[in-house]
C-alpha cells in the first residue's frame, strides 16, 4: 500500500500594512505550507499558528515532525476522521497544525474524486454571506486613512479592532468616513466586564452589528452572561471557542461564535462547532487568521452554512502567493476546480 507523504516548509506572509490587535502589532507572519502526496495526487494545506493558544512557527514544525516520524497519515487519504482521532490521541491542542494537515487531505480527496470540495461536502446549494474587512489598531490618523481606503475599495462591512485606551475615539474617526456602513467590533479580549458593558452602550449608538470577544479568552460563563445581559448588542466569542465542547460550555452566555479552522483543527470539527452552535440558537461567523488563499479557501468551503464571514486574511497581505476563492463585491466566488481549488501564483 502507498503511504501518504507529508512535507512542509515556511510560508512567510507580509501584510500590506502593519496589523495591530490588542495583543500586539506585526507586519510579518510565519505560517507553514503543508504538502501531501499520495500516488500522483498533491494536496495543499496551511498552518496558521494561534499565538493565544501557545502556538508559533516552531511548535508547528515540531508537531509536524512528530506526526511525520510516527507516520500518522497512514495509507488512506479518505480516512480523515480516523487520522484526526489519531492526531488528537497523540497530542492535544496544536489545532492549527491538525487543520493544515486536514485541509490538505480534503484537497487530495477532492482531486481523486475530480470534484470541488464544496461539491463533495454537499454545500453548494445555499447563498453565502459577504465578507467584512478588518481595520487593525493604529494611530487615529492611520485608522482614518485605512478606513477611507477600505470604503473606496468597496468593502461593504468593516470590522474594527478595539481593546485600547482610545476605543471610542477610534469609532468616532471610523464613523467620520464610513457614514452608515455596518461595523463589527472585535476587542480581542481587551475589556473588563464593566468596560465591555460601557462600550456596548456606546457602540450601539454607532450602528455596530455585534461585539466579538469583549472579555479575555478564559473569562467565565458568568462574566459573559453579565455582559450579555447588560449589552444592547449581541456578544460573540472567538478566542474562547475552539471546539464543539467550548460551545456547550459557553453557549448559554453568548449570541454568537466565531469559527476558525486554526482553532477547530479542521473542517470536520468546524462542522461540529457549527451544528452545536445551531443547537444553542447562536449566530455563526467564519473567520481566519492572517493566512494565504490556501487557508482562507479551505475556511470558505463552509460559507453557505453560516450567517457572517470574516475571511479577509489574504486580502490584508502585501502579496498572496496563492490563487483560490476570490471576493467579488465581497461575495465569495469559487473556482470550479477539484479539491480546494488553490493554485500557486506564477
Ligand atoms: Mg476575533
Amino acid at each position: 500500500m502507498l503511504n501518504i507523504k507529508l512535507d512542509y516548509e515556511l510560508l512567510n506572509l507580509e501584510t500590506a500594512d502593519p496589523f495591530g490587535i490588542s495583543y500586539g502589532t506585526s507586519s510579518e507572519t510565519k505560517n507553514v505550507l503543508v504538502k501531501l502526496t499520495y500516488d500522483d495526487y498533491h494536496g495543499l494545506g496551511e498552518v496558521a499558528p494561534v499565538s493565544y493558544h501557545g502556538e508559533d512557527y516552531y511548535t508547528a514544525l515540531a508537531t509536524l515532525e512528530h506526526f511525520k516520524s510516527i507516520n500518522v497519515l497512514g495509507d488512506n487519504p479518505f480516512a480523515i476522521v480516523k487520522i484526526m482521532e489519531k492526531m488528537d490521541s497523540v497530542i492535544s491542542g496544536h489545532n492549527s497544525v491538525k487543520a493544515g494537515i486536514e485541509m490538505a487531505l480534503h484537497d487530495i480527496c477532492g482531486k481523486i474524486l475530480n470534484k470541488p470540495l464544496r461539491t463533495v461536502l454537499n454545500l453548494t446549494d445555499r447563498p453565502c454571506p459577504i465578507t467584512d474587512f478588518t481595520i487593525g489598531l493604529d494611530t487615529l490618523d492611520t485608522i482614518e486613512r485605512k478606513t477611507h481606503a477600505a470604503v473606496k475599495a468597496g468593502y461593504k462591512i468593516l470590522k474594527i479592532k478595539q481593546g485600547t485606551s482610545y476605543d471610542k475615539e477610534i469609532i468616532k474617526r471610523v464613523r467620520s468616513v464610513t457614514k452608515d456602513l455596518p461595523l463589527r467590533v472585535d476587542a480581542n479580549g481587551g475589556w473588563t466586564v464593566k468596560e465591555a458593558i460601557n462600550m456596548a452602550h456606546f457602540l450601539s449608538e454607532h450602528n455596530v452589528q455585534f461585539i466579538e470577544q469583549p472579555l479575555p479568552k478564559y473569562a467565565s460563563v458568568q462574566d459573559f452572561s453579565l455582559v450579555r445581559q447588560h449589552s444592547p448588542l449581541p456578544i460573540f466569542a472567538d478566542e474562547s471557542i475552539c471546539r464543539a465542547d467550548d460551545v456547550v460550555r459557553l453557549g448559554q452566555a453568548l449570541d454568537g461564535v466565531v469559527v476558525k479552522l486554526a482553532k477547530t483543527g479542521g473542517i470536520l470539527e468546524a462542522l461540529k462547532v457549527i451544528h452545536t452552535a445551531c443547537a444553542f440558537n447562536l449566530k455563526i461567523m467564519i473567520g481566519c487568521m492572517i493566512e494565504s488563499s490556501i487557508g482562507v479557501t479551505a475556511a470558505s468551503q463552509l460559507a453557505s452554512l453560516v450567517d457572517y464571514l470574516d475571511l479577509d486574511g489574504a486580502l490584508l497581505l502585501a502579496c498572496d502567493p496563492y490563487n483560490g476563492v476570490e471576493f467579488i463585491n465581497s461575495q465569495p466566488s469559487y473556482k470550479n476546480l477539484p479539491g480546494l481549488g488553490v493554485l500557486k501564483k506564477i
